[in-house]
């Protein structure tokens, strides 16, 4: 069903302790934020288990910032998302730029970790995005198009309804130039689009879609005014509580 949320992805930032506070002024300030708002914090893997302690009870949920392609073995360096969800962890997000960028995640690779996601039930948030070359290009409509068809097109209609996605624009990510809410209107209804031609206009309306990309307090409540924008991945804002609880409220 679609839902209002916002994810605060912390990137490899924090200490565990700075974490395990940094979840605690969230959890605090949690009652601020409408019921209906699903908050969550995606801490580095090392915290992951701290902050669910943080955070239980609190109505906050946590998210890991990446999984394993495989289940389990001789993957040295790898957390698998079995591991993950044992912790408690509700949510991983797959796909982010970053990964895609620096660590070479492929349509192939995202394809496994979804699978290993929903294995281990965890609910995938996944990321598509083009780059600012391909935005100049005007091309960003068919990468969306295909970052959306090469990994979700394959899920059964099941699946697909219980999948977030979280439209990046690359060239809005870390770099304070946020998408105008009309930039991020207009792809989130494309993704709609792309998504109703696949499992219909029924679960397609139905999906949750986020905007990521330097979504701030000053900004995030003309961008989840949008009727397509149903919340936000917050990178740079989540790592503070009080401006991520603010964006949390801009609905
Ligand atoms: C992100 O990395 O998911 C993100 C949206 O970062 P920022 O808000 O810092 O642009």
């Amino acid at each position: 069903m679609r839902k209002n949320i916002v994810a605060g992805n912390w990137k490899m930032n924090t200490t565990p302790q700075e974490g395990v506070e940094l979840a605690r002024a969230v959890a605090a300030r949690r009652g601020e934020v409408a019921p209906q708002v699903a908050v969550i914090v995606a801490p580095p893997f090392t915290h992951l288990s701290e902050v669910v302690r943080a955070t239980r009870g609190a109505g906050v949920s946590v998210a890991a910032q990446n999984c394993a392609a495989e289940a389990a073995g001789a993957y040295t360096g790898e957390v698998s998302a079995q591991m993950i969800a044992t912790l408690g962890v509700e949510y991983v997000i797959l796909g982010h730029s970053e990964r895609r960028q620096y660590f070479g995640e492929t349509a192939d690779v995202l394809n496994r970790k979804m699978e290993r996601a929903f294995e281990a039930r965890l609910v995938p948030i996944y990321c598509v995005g083009e780059s600012l070359a391909e935005r100049e290009a005007e091309t960003h409509f068919e990468v969306v198009r295909a970052q959306v068809e090469e990994v979700l097109f394959s899920l059964s209609a099941e699946r697909f309804g219980q999948t977030v996605i979280a439209y990046e624009p690359v060239w809005a990510i870390g770099t304070g130039r946020t998408a105008t809410a009309a930039q991020a209107q207009e792809m989130h209804a494309f993704i709609r689009s792309v998504l109703a031609a696949r499992f219909g206009h029924e679960a397609a309306d139905e999906c949750t879609i986020l905007y990521g990309g330097s979504a701030n307090p000053g900004n995030a409540r003309e961008l989840f005014s949008q009727p397509d924008v149903d919340g936000g991945l917050v990178g740079g804002a989540s790592l503070k509580a009080d401006d991520f609880i603010a964006v949390a409220k801009s609905f």
